[in-house]
């Protein structure tokens, strides 16, 4: 099995690991030459351009920033599309606007050429375990003939629906993810103010209706002990809500909880640095409750 990687950040690397624990060939390409030192060493091949990625290599999987940069190496200089050959098809597994990825699918098809998108949740940590849930958009065929690869990486792997897909659902997700986030988080803060003990209120919540995620993993490992981590950036977040909220623009559809979530999220970015992990958007929230959710570590049981 062969497959070239475009983006080796939180997410690409670990996938990049997972597929040389498999025995996959792997070549790899990122702007980031430090990023790549790690997995060459495991075994990866560096190459030195998108085109030269996609002359090598029959798939490769796209886990970049955002949509403009997907899209820039691809018909960029030495893009993916000067090295692409019938038969070879990009896996795209990037956070991405949906009317963006229909774009660039409908280009490649008049030239002969494929994608699927396949973007991920689960994190660094299902990243690392190749447990990821992965959302796929495109040609069922497609999509069958990938399974092989997405296997290796993934363990809930869904074809949602035609192209784009996968993004829609992928920016909806985590709409819910970054408002549950948000919402635990005044709740804890105003219940500190009432005297009331973090963990005991996430006791009380985990075993309740106002469970979620966010207050059964991120509170207990990222809020509450103050490590915050740094795996998922809080600008990326921001990225994901305007995208689900650009998409129900476009569908002149109202959304009022989710656009509260967004102005929230929006001034905690403004207000850090864009690099920090998203649950740091619980700072804000103590900075303007005037209270901190703080609490001994809690195990995770996963
Ligand atoms: P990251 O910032 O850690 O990694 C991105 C990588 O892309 C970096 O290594 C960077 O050098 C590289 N890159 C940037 N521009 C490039 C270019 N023009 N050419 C080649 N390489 C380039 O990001 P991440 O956290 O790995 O996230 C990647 C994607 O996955 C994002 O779209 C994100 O929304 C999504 N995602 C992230 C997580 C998470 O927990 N981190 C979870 C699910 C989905």
């Amino acid at each position: 099995m062969r497959i070239g990687i475009i983006g080796v950040g939180n997410m690409g690397s670990r996938m990049a690991k997972n597929f040389l624990k498999a025995g996959v060939d792997v070549g790899l390409y990122d702007i980031n030459e430090k990023a790549l030192q790690e997995l060459v060493h495991l075994g990866a091949n560096a190459i030195e351009t998108p085109a030269e990625l996609a002359r090598t290599y029959p798939y490769i999987i796209t886990i970049l920033p955002n949509s403009n940069i997907v899209k820039a190496t691809i018909f960029g200089e030495n893009g993916l599309i000067e090295g692409l050959h019938r038969g070879s098809m990009i896996i795209e597994m990037t956070t991405a606007i949906p009317t963006i990825t229909k774009e660039i699918a409908s280009n490649l098809e008049e030239r002969g050429l494929r994608m699927i998108d396949a973007p991920v949740s689960g994190g660094v940590v299902k990243a690392e375990d190749g447990t990821l849930t992965i959302m796929v958009g495109g040609k069922e065929q497609d999509f069958e003939e990938v399974q092989s690869y997405l296997k290796i990486i993934g363990e809930n792997i869904v074809h949602v629906g035609s192209i784009g897909a996968g993004h829609t659902i992928k920016a909806l997700n985590n709409m819910v993810s970054a408002t549950t986030l948000a919402v635990t988080g005044e709740a804890l803060a105003l219940g500190v103010k009432l005297g009331l003990n973090p963990e005991k209120m996430l006791d009380v919540i985990n075993s309740s209706t106002g469970r979620s995620f966010s207050s059964e993993f991120k509170f207990p490992a990222q809020v509450l002990t103050r490590n915050f981590g740094g795996n998922f950036s809080i600008d990326l977040m921001v990225k994901d809500i305007t995208i689900a909220l650009g998409m129900a623009d476009e569908q002149r559809t109202p959304m009022v909880v989710s656009s509260a979530t967004y102005q929230l999220w929006k001034q905690a970015l403004a207000q850090s640095d864009p690099n920090v992990d998203h649950t740091e958007v619980i700072k804000h929230i103590e900075k303007m409750t005037h209270a901190e959710i703080q609490g001994s570590k809690l195990e995770i049981v996963d």
